[in-house]
């Protein structure tokens, strides 16, 4: 596996089952047992009833770009070589909108409502990305 320059995600004990599930690429989120709201956030409470009960829902990884934009400038040193690159808020099929972005793909083919499923980037050999590419219909 190639050298990965870029920032990576910190995993600690309330993300762990996330990236585990990532690595071997399932997408699931914390689903709470009172409400069952999905929620993207790792935090102990849900953010909608406070309950601290909850299940690791594995998702379909289906979803729709619901907002996007195209990075023209640096902001940062270890995307200078992706300029210009998608960021995308995805919103999947079960819910929850996370941020990522959109693989094989040119930027002028993003549009609002595009189906996307999931993509699992392995990036080191202990951390796979969630990334997202269209579907072909
Ligand atoms: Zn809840």
């Amino acid at each position: 596996m190639n050298q990965y320059f870029k920032p990576l995600p910190v995993i600690d004990d309330t993300s762990s089952p996330f990236w585990k599930a990532a690595k071997n690429k399932i997408l699931q989120l914390p689903k709470c047992s009172a409400c069952n709201e999905i929620r993207i956030q790792f935090e102990r409470w849900c953010p909608n009833c406070s309950s601290e009960r909850f299940i690791w829902e594995k998702l379909s990884g289906e979803g729709i770009v619901w907002s996007h934009c195209i990075f023209y400038k640096k902001y940062f040193n270890e995307f200078e070589k992706e300029i210009p690159y998608n960021v995308v808020l995805i919103k999947l099929k079960e819910g929850p909108k996370i941020i990522s972005n959109l693989i094989d793909i040119e930027s002028k083919y993003i549009r609002v409502g595009l189906p996307v499923s999931v993509y699992f980037e392995d990036v080191t050999n202990e951390i796979t990305l969630i990334k997202f590419k269209s579907i072909k219909t």
